[in-house]
């Protein structure tokens, strides 16, 4: 058999159905614990208000910290939610995904004094889950039809946090992507173990809510429309495609059965309608050092492969995956081999058979082969080392820097009237937080641009609705 593992399908050496159904379960449930309302608030207690404080310095967001906590404290959890959606439309799904222990509570006061910060990120998912659970009247109000119209292309967190943002401000959004959901890497990438019972869905079925937002699915930009015709049909666009492509492991790699990308590992897994179906190896090697890298290693181990190995060309220290998902995947069971570049992917009649590595070294700040080697054993080869943005859809015809999208400051490309943001666009952290950052600068920016070119107002933080907050 050559060529990739059709999607589904048994393979030789990989099969679907390793485990028990009800193991399947506990495997993929909620990895995170959430706070009860009472450690909620002993939890809230901890924090000290600080003034000009680091925690929301470290938020790319800009979420006020301390207000939202100071809320939960006094037992007004929705006071809580709106001051988080209020920054971060998306505030439920990054209580559950930012590498908090990068950001915001790397940055609190409380780890010089106790050695444990405020568990921010938890405090934020109670807010937004007590929120979400019986939202009441709503939080936002749209402004008057302001009679403008947007196009963003991408319904990922940057075209979703732009999207809400515009609309909110009145004028007409219309939302293009090229799946058959809408959410981009929060509906196809997050592990499945960090977003389960669909939670990428109602979060979005909330922010469309709002209203003045038309989603049009299944539409390629590039293929079913151009950047030109968009530019000509809409008073402005913003451009938030993610990444599109991947990259090379730089090595041969041999049509195998076995070998395939961490990020098509992962979509199958997040859209399957049940775990048993999805095939794994017994022996599993990820190549690669980011979250990607993490997530599918994570993932297999727990749809039952055997030995599941992340082998990474640089260090501990250097790997993109924080020092939490690090320790995550080894508590899951996965191996990880640091300073191993891939020399070569070995295969039998069609089918991967392992991966030999160089051992590496640093000499003088450069990555240099040691001269010793290794080989894996594998059935199943997941490459994640990087993906890349495609310009080939938007026509080539915007600057680039490092191959993704050049923006100014406001999230301007080189071409009037289009705006980007998100994963596409260069100098980014490629994280769902930092993508909504990018989405309310172009949004901020584009609404300045409209009410300049007449009529409406620009609003630097959407209008939330005149009420009072509710208790609990
Ligand atoms: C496996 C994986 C795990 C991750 N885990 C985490 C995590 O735990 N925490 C975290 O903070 N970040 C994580 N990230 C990063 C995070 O998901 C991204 O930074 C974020 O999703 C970027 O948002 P975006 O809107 O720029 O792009 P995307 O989420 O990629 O959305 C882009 C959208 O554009 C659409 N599109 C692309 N091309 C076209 C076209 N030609 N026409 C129309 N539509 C198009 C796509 O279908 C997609 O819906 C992870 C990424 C991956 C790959
Ligand atoms: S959005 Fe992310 S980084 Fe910002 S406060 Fe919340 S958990 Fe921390």
């Amino acid at each position: 058999m050559k060529g990739q593992i059709p999607v589904g399908v048994d393979a030789p050496g990989i099969h679907s159905g390793r485990l028990a159904p009800a193991d399947y379960l506990s495997s993929f449930s909620d990895s995170t614990v959430a706070l009860t309302h009472i450690q909620a608030v002993i939890e809230a207690e901890r924090c000290y208000y600080c003034f000009d404080a680091p925690c929301t310095r470290a938020c790319p967001a800009d979420i006020d910290v301390p207000s939202f906590i100071h809320r939960i404290a006094q037992d007004n959890v929705r006071g809580a939610a709106e001051a988080i959606l209020q920054e971060n439309v998306l505030g439920g799904m990054c209580a559950r995904v930012c590498p908090t222990d990068t950001l915001c509570e790397q940055a609190c006061v409380r780890n010089a004094q106790d050695g444990k910060p405020v568990q921010i990120g938890l405090l934020q998912r109670h807010a937004t889950d007590t929120y979400f659970a019986n939202p009441g009247q709503p939080l936002f109000v749209r402004a008057a039809d302001s009679g403008k119209t947007v196009a963003v292309v991408g319904a990922g967190p940057a075209g979703l946090t732009v999207a809400h943002r515009l609309a909110v401000n009145g004028h007409n959004v219309v939302v293009f992507d090229a799946r058959p959901k809408p959410g981009g890497l929060n509906e196809y990438g997050l592990a499945t173990y960090k977003t389960p019972h669909d939670f990428a869905q109602q979060e979005i079925a909330w922010l469309l809510s709002v209203g003045g937002i038309a989603l049009r699915l299944n539409q390629r930009l590039g293929q079913d429309f151009t950047l030109e015709q968009l530019r000509t049909d809409y008073d402005a666009v913003f451009l938030g495609m993610g990444l599109a492509g991947v990259n090379a492991l730089g090595i041969d790699e041999p049509a195998l059965a076995g070998v395939r990308e961490a990020v098509d590992f992962i979509a199958e897994l997040r859209q399957s309608d049940s775990f048993s179906q999805v095939a794994v190896g017994r022996n599993v090697v990820v190549i690669g050092g980011g979250m990607t890298a993490v997530d599918a290693a994570v993932q297999a181990k727990k749809l039952g492969a055997r030995e599941v190995t992340i082998v990474y060309r640089r260090g501990e220290t250097e790997m993109k995956a924080s020092p939490y998902e690090q320790a995550w995947a080894k508590k899951c069971g996965v191996t990880l081999r640091y300073w191993s570049a891939p020399q070569e992917i070995h295969g039998e009649e069609g089918c991967v058979t392992g991966v030999s590595f160089m051992v590496m070294q640093q000499q003088n700040g450069v990555l240099v082969a040691s001269g010793e080697t290794f080989t894996l054993p594998a059935d199943m080869v997941l490459k994640a080392i990087g993906q890349t943005y495609d310009a080939v859809p938007a026509g080539r015809t915007m600057a680039l820097k490092g191959g993704r999208i050049l923006v100014d400051d406001q999230g301007r490309t080189s071409l009037p009237g289009v705006w980007a943001g998100g994963d596409c666009c260069a100098d980014g952290l490629d994280l769902t937080v930092d993508a909504v950052r990018q989405g309310k600068i172009a949004a901020k920016s584009i609404a300045l641009a409209l009410s300049v070119a007449g009529r409406v107002a620009a609003n630097d933080t959407p209008s939330l609705a005149n009420q009072e907050c509710s208790h609990g």
